[in-house]
């Protein structure tokens, strides 16, 4: 008789209860906390960058990068205004997961915060299963990445709080059909809030911040 040991489920479980700590440390010092994933090139880091050029003045904010090597995303942190910006590197890890954020916070007085950013490891598929503790998911897509990738990543997409669609400035020169995307994502979240940004010309970005700025607030 075979028997299988759910390696996956020891290793998911362990997590959440860990990612449950991260959430009980972040709330009880009254940071709201989000955590964007998006695959390589959708523009997590210049997300960070605009949001940061337009909310750095009015909440303090810490940024956390993840990311596979290097510090480059997170010296575009600090340098755009975050408050606190720590790299993690994963040392191959393609995602982020509870242990590693505790890591990051165990480096922030969070009482010094209103706002933490947690950039994700580049990657579509396993950072929808590794919750970090953070309040809400975000997925960032990019119109270049094309209009099937709600239907390639169903994962990803079911489980965001928030889809911010970068790059919409390049819609007159892709085949991307946002009316197939957009069915694509309401079959899996329905309802999700939805933001099309901008990085280049700045449209949508405000939208995109106000609502990051009021569940700071709450
Ligand atoms: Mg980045
Ligand atoms: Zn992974």
């Amino acid at each position: 008789m075979t028997q299988r040991i759910p390696i996956v489920e020891n290793i998911l479980s362990a997590n959440d209860r860990l990612a449950e700590e991260n959430r009980a440390r972040i709330e009880s010092a009254g940071v709201f906390s989000v955590n964007l994933m998006a695959s390589p090139g959708a523009g997590k880091t210049s997300i960070i960058e605009q949001t940061l050029s337009r909310l750095a003045d009015k909440l303090r904010v810490a940024v956390v990068d993840g990311d596979i090597a290097t510090s480059l995303d997170a010296d575009r942190a600090a340098a755009a205004g975050a408050q606190a910006s720590i790299q993690i590197n994963t040392g191959g890890e393609c995602h982020l997961d509870a242990v590693m954020l505790q890591g990051a916070l165990n480096q922030l007085d969070l009482s010094k915060f209103d706002l933490l950013i947690v950039e994700n490891v580049g990657n579509l598929v396993c950072p929808a299963d590794f919750r970090l503790g953070t309040h809400k998911s975000v997925l960032i897509a990019s119109t270049p990445e094309g209009d099937d990738k709600p239907y390639k990543y169903p994962g990803m997409y079911r489980g965001v709080d928030a889809l911010v669609v970068n790059k919409i400035d390049l819609l007159p020169y892709l085949d991307f059909k946002m009316d197939y995307f957009q069915r694509g994502v309401e079959a899996l979240n329905p309802g999700v809030v939805t933001f099309p940004v901008s990085c280049r010309t700045g449209e949508g970005l405000d939208a995109w911040t106000n609502w990051l700025a009021q569940n700071v607030k709450r």
